[in-house]
């Protein structure tokens, strides 16, 4: 067994189909002996007729080896025996198929056919072989001898082919284990063949995938490659790119070091600038000493003027004789130029007007009268508004400084109070009156004093006195035109200053700002002209601005109100005149007008007499103004004069009331002048 274990399969096959080839040589040979045989008509047959008995022969042993179970030539079995085989098969073994030989053999022998008994009788026995001799008939002795040998040898014949057999079976046993393995083999090679099937298609499936993924990293490629390319092209760009920094880089540090050693020379030359600033900041800080010095003493000397020139000063104004209106005789109105001839501003007016009521009662021509004046200065018709401002912007300085300053405009209503206070009608420029030209020239000085330190802030009121009441000319929205009464209070116990209630203190810081507030009280005055017959002329308007100077550097502060006052009409009352309802309220107005007038004279008076009780509470006007009436305070009265014949009567009362304020001195310039 471990021999033919060992042995390559297809060798045992073929040692298999030699032991076959011999197996069935060895039964070619059965008829042959068989034939000696002289038992039936098929032996004698066989023996005449050789080659046939041989062919069958093969035939015979081929059924024996169909009685096998298992055998390599169990396909060559004839159907007639199948059956018979196949019931006798699946029990017998090898040896049992020796047996069956034999008893095939022994069949043969012991129920010999029909047909085979008749040449028996009818035909001597054929003897094959080598037999001694044809014993006679009755020989049966001999013939039986002759049986038992050949029995014998059949026997023996029997026992080697059943040797031979068992060998084959062995061999086919062999064989079959041979297969079995084999089978088992090739179920083992076919477990392999499937598993490397199934290998090939994973490896193939596998080669797919790697195949997709190659055609993809063939695509990332590509685009890696174009993009290598591309960062290439841009690498050698900013190569190039480099290049050129590199080159200017090497500029730059040329032109740096060049800088550098530029930059220490400069350095030294600022370390010797910052000592000259040094002394030039310790020098600015002498000379900002001195300059404010100089404009303290300025300030000083500017009062000292003032006050020379005297703290009341009288303006005489005469408007000139207006279209439609009849001209005065000539002589009516003279203005004698001062001492230093024609190029000397007028201060004297003289004006003539001849006594009817004298000539009446003598019956000789009229004579005429002449009233002389002296003023501060007189303006005759035809004076620019720009000439009156430059006589006044010195106070306008004052009030700058710090000194409370009061201009008001006196006469007759027509006379030309209002056009020199706020102008000309039109928005003329060169008609500007002295409230928006004084408003400039404080925000200009102001800005100019910037310089020196100085910081201004303005806040502006505008209210008008009507028959002893208040009124606000700023008042805005439902109060606007309505006059809501206002009450003249001190700002707080034990405070000078004054304040109007429910009226609006408006901060201006520009020109505009104060021709707005001018155009609002215009437009409350048209209103309240509607109610009542104007009333404007009938009223005081007084616009007060608040100046608030402080040098934060050398903790100074100056403040002073500017007041700038158009006076209500200064005439009379004709007395001839019969008193009906309205000219009653005329009256009362009248009076009331006359009374303040006449107390702001007073109050002057007592102010320029150092009495020690001025009378500021016998009007709200004066009462109003006290803060800015008497002291250091500067005064300034426009007296305007109608040019006008008609009106010579109202022009001598105004010149005489603003003679006697002229008279008047108040402050300390008061020695000086005298
Ligand atoms: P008042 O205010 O004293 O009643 P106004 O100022 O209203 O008088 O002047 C009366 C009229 O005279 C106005 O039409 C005004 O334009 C005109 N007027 C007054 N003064 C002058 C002047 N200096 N030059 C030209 N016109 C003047
Ligand atoms: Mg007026």
């Amino acid at each position: 067994m471990d021999t033919r274990a060992q042995r390559p399969p297809l060798l045992e096959v073929k040692r298999n189909c030699e032991l076959k080839a011999a197996v069935v040589k060895a039964s070619s040979r059965l008829p042959l002996s068989g034939s000696r045989l002289k038992r039936g008509p098929d032996q004698m047959e066989d023996a005449l007729e050789p080659a046939r008995k041989r062919t069958r022969g093969l035939g015979t042993v081929t059924k024996v080896d169909t009685s096998r179970p298992k055998g390599p030539c169990l396909s060559t079995v004839s159907q007639t025996q199948a059956p018979t085989a196949a019931q006798k098969g699946p029990k017998k073994t090898g040896p049992r198929g020796c047996a069956t030989v034999g008893s095939v053999l022994k069949n043969q022998k012991l129920a010999p056919s029909a047909p085979a008994q008749k040449p028996v009788t009818s035909t001597a026995p054929v003897v094959v072989g080598k037999r001694p001799g044809k014993r006679p008939a009755w020989d049966l002795k001999g013939q039986l001898c002759d049986l038992t040998e050949e029995l014998k040898r059949y026997r023996e014949r029997t026992q080697k082919l059943d040797q031979e057999n068992q060998g084959l079976q062995e061999q086919l046993k062999a064989a079959q284990e041979q297969a079995a393995t084999l089978g088992t083999e090739r179920n083992t090679l076919e477990g392999e063949l499937a598993s490397v099937r199934t290998q090939a298609q994973q490896g193939q499936q596998e080669l797919q995938t790697l195949h997709a993924r190659v055609l993809e990293l063939e695509g990332c490629l590509g685009t890696k490659e174009s993009l290598i390319q591309e960062l290439q092209r841009e690498q050698l760009g900013l190569q190039e790119e480099r290049k050129t920094l590199a080159a200017r880089l090497e500029e730059r540090e040329t032109r740096l070091q060049a800088s550098e050693a530029a930059l220490s020379t400069s350095e030294a030359e600022v370390a010797c600038l910052r000592q000259k600033t040094e002394a030039q900041v310790t020098l600015l800080a002498e000379q900002g000493d001195r300059l404010h010095g100089l404009e303290m003493e300025r300030r000083r000397l500017h009062n000292q003027l003032q006050e020379l020139k005297g703290n009341i000063r009288v303006f005489c104004r005469v408007r000139p004789v207006l279209t439609g209106e009849p001209a005065p005789s000539p002589g009516f109105l003279l203005f004698p130029h001062g001492p230093a001839g024609p190029s000397d501003p007028p201060t004297r007016l003289s004006l003539s007007r001849s006594d009817d009521r004298r000539a009446t009662l003598t019956g000789a021509p009229a004579p005429t009268t002449r009233h002389d004046f002296s003023f501060d200065r007189v303006f005759p018709p035809g004076s620019r508004q720009e000439e009156v401002f430059e006589e006044i912007s010195m106070l306008v300085q004052s009030a700058l400084d710090g000194y409370p300053v009061c201009i008001f405009a006196y006469g007759q209503t027509g006379s030309g109070k209002t056009f020199t206070m706020e102008g000309g009608p039109g928005g003329d420029p060169q008609l500007e009156g002295l409230i928006p030209r004084a408003m400039r020239h404080l925000f200009s000085v102001a800005q100019e004093m910037g310089g020196q330190g100085w910081t201004y802030s303005f806040v502006a009121s505008y209210v008008e006195i009507y028959n002893e009441t208040v009124r606000d000319l700023l008042a805005t929205g439902t109060r606007k035109g309505q006059g809501g009464e206002c009450e003249i209070r001190r700002a707080g116990p034990g405070s000078e200053e004054l304040t109007v209630t429910n009226a609006r203190y408006v901060p201006v810081s520009c020109e505009r700002e104060v021709e707005a507030l001018l155009h609002l009280a215009h437009q409350n005055r048209a209103v309240a002209r509607t109610a009542q017959n104007e009333r404007s002329s009938r009223s005081h308007s007084v616009f007060q601005l608040q100046i608030s100077g402080e040098h934060a550097a050398r903790g100074l502060q100056c403040v002073a109100p500017l007041n700038l006052v158009d006076l209500a009409g200064s005439e009379r009352l004709d007395p001839g005149l019969t008193l009906g309802p309205g000219e009653r309220d005329r009256l009362r107005e009248t009076q009331s007008i006359n009374s303040s007038l006449s107390t702001l004279g007073l109050v002057i008076m007592a102010l320029s007499n150092k009495e020690s009780h001025v009378p500021y509470r016998n009007s709200k006007l004066t009462y109003l103004l006290q803060n800015s009436l008497g002291g250091s305070a500067k005064m300034l009265m426009f007296v305007n004069i109608s040019p006008l014949e008609e009106n010579a009567s109202e022009s001598l009362n105004s010149l005489r009331f603003a003679s006697k304020v002229n008279q008047c001195v108040i402050g300390t310039a008061q020695a000086n002048k005298k």
